[in-house]
């Protein structure tokens, strides 16, 4: 299907935080998902609809390499927007946010949006990271922010979509 606008997403933070999961179930039905094995990532694509504009979203997933913290300037190139991603079960991951947040800022600048997204909120009783934190990072760093969870499908429509609108009321 043609479309007038393409915007390239990110998903950056920390490893087994959920990335992959979250870009599954944004992608489930439409799903188009490929591997890049020259730069060694995988992505996905989907299209929707704003404001009666097609736009058609191709989002990126590291495919492991924020193990090594060995991400490459391609990946970064080009992205309207990045899913910055912790897990609310694991403090670690969100101490990591700082980290993530100045590699973002040093490839890609200080134009993109950024969308928060403390994940696994499904699991209430192993929650290290409380809500408002997240809110708190994202209104001091000027980042959106939702909790997900891509178990229960909790708001990941809704995250994507966000970042889309926010993404076009830019342009
Ligand atoms: P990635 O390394 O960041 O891409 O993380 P994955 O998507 O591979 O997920 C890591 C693990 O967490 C997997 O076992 C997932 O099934 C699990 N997981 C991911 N998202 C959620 C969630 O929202 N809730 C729960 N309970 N588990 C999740």
């Amino acid at each position: 299907m043609s479309y007038e606008y393409l915007f390239k997403y990110i998903i950056i933070g920390d490893v087994a935080v959920g990335k992959s999961s979250l870009l599954m179930q944004f992608l489930d039905k439409q799903f188009t998902r490929d591997h890049d094995s020259t730069i060694g990532v995988d992505f996905g694509t989907r299209q929707l609809t704003l404001d009666q504009k097609q736009i058609k979203l191709q989002i990126w997933d590291t495919a492991g390499q924020e193990t090594f913290r060995s991400i490459g300037r391609s990946y970064y190139r080009g992205s309207a927007a990045a899913l910055l991603v912790y897990d609310v079960t694991k403090r670690r991951t969100y101490n990591q946010l700082n980290t993530w947040l100045e590699d973002l800022r040093r490839h890609c600048g200080s134009h993109m949006v950024i969308m928060l997204i403390g994940n696994k909120n499904d699991l209430e009783d192993q929650r290290e990271v409380g809500k408002e934190e997240g809110e708190d990072y994202a209104a001091q760093h000027g980042l959106i922010f939702k909790e997900t969870s891509a178990k229960t499908f909790a708001e990941v429509e809704e995250a994507f979509m966000l970042t889309a609108k926010s993404i076009y009321e830019k342009i």
